[in-house]
């Protein structure tokens, strides 16, 4: 075929794969929120190169740490992750030349692990399922790493502003000029509390009143001022209030169950043919909860799709996870 080009014409080439990061698609829930007073649209984080909306903030930290002359070619990135962050500083550190070792609680260790190691990443699975100790034994892993004389870095997505300031800027600013600046509320899943956080300070910037829910495992509800527990919503519920989270901006919380979040997850792929992570599942269940409500009645909610459900195949069900007491 003979097709004209122009010219002046520039190829259309990304530099790296970490330019492809953002402007993923806002989709509106027609069918699964049909007959409900509010609109959901979801965000599909998981077009993001690495599958997560963990890209926007592994890039972010690891640019701001090489602005910080603290990264050289050949230096060793250590960090704590419940799996989504490593797996985005992997793809970047690959690209870029940096050694990677990743600490993750053994509960979360699944087959995010062989993709970890296919991508060259060191990993150290610590106990538990909460991400203290993961947080503890990287800070450990950097002393170890700098005493044996090589160059190490800590990157702690849990405590850097630059987690949040990347949401602010970029996240919450595609969900304004997407929904042409519709979006009454906010709904996110509270890992570090860095979307939320971040996506907030920036829609209110725009929109005073915009309405933010965190949402939260109901085994493990912190921020509802209950006691940290086991659950199966990889990815949120950390197990303590992350100091990143600014609760003051926060309307409401959510408890969500394990349960509801796996199967919320399944009614947005069968009914929206959307494949979605379990705390994805868990942020609809919570959107849809709030549609509900009558005050909502024509307003825009916006929600994550946070990563794939294809990263989620070999996860056990709820029912299959023992939870703190036996309860579920
Ligand atoms: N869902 C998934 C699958 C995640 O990996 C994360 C990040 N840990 C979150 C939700 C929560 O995001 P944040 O850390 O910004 O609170």
């Amino acid at each position: 075929m003979d097709t004209e080009i122009e010219e002046t014409a520039v190829p259309r080439f990304r530099g790296a794969v970490s330019e492809a990061i953002g402007r993923t698609p806002l989709i509106e829930l027609r069918r699964l929120g049909a007959g409900l007073p509010g609109r959901i649209a979801i965000k599909l984080e998981s077009r993001n190169p690495s599958g997560s909306v963990k890209d926007r903030v592994a890039a972010a930290l690891i640019d701001d740490a090489e602005q910080r002359g603290l990264l050289t070619p050949g230096s060793t990135i250590v960090a704590p992750t419940s799996s989504n962050t490593g797996i985005a500083m992997a793809h970047i550190a690959a690209a870029r030349g940096y050694k990677l070792r990743l600490t993750i609680p053994s509960d979360w260790a699944n087959e995010r692990i062989a993709l970890l190691l296919y991508l060259g990443t060191d990993v150290v699975v610590t106990p538990g399922g909460d991400m203290i100790g993961a947080r503890e034994r990287a800070k450990a892993l950097v002393q170890a790493t700098a005493s044996s004389g090589q160059a190490a870095v800590l990157i702690d997505q849990f405590v850097s502003p630059v987690n949040p300031e990347i949401h602010r800027r970029t996240t919450a600013m595609e969900i304004w000029e997407d929904s042409l600046g519709q979006v009454s509320a906010f709904v996110a899943g509270v890992g570090t509390g860095g979307t939320i956080t971040g996506v907030g300070l920036g829609l209110r910037s725009r929109k005073r009143d915009v309405t933010l829910v965190a949402v939260e495992p109901k085994g493990s509800p912190v921020l509802s001022g209950g006691v940290a527990g086991k659950h199966a919503i990889q990815g949120i519920g950390a197990g303590f209030v992350p100091p990143l989270l600014r609760r003051d901006l926060i309307d409401d919380v959510i408890t969500v169950s394990d349960d509801e979040a796996f199967a919320h997850a399944h009614r947005l792929a069968l009914e929206e043919g959307i494949l979605a992570g379990v705390s994805s599942g868990a942020s609809i269940a919570a959107a849809l909860a709030l549609a509900a409500q009558k005050r909502m009645a024509g307003k825009l909610i916006v929600t994550i799709v946070c990563d794939s459900g294809e990263r989620y195949v070999t996860t056990p069900r709820a029912e299959a996870r023992p939870t703190r007491g036996g309860r579920r």
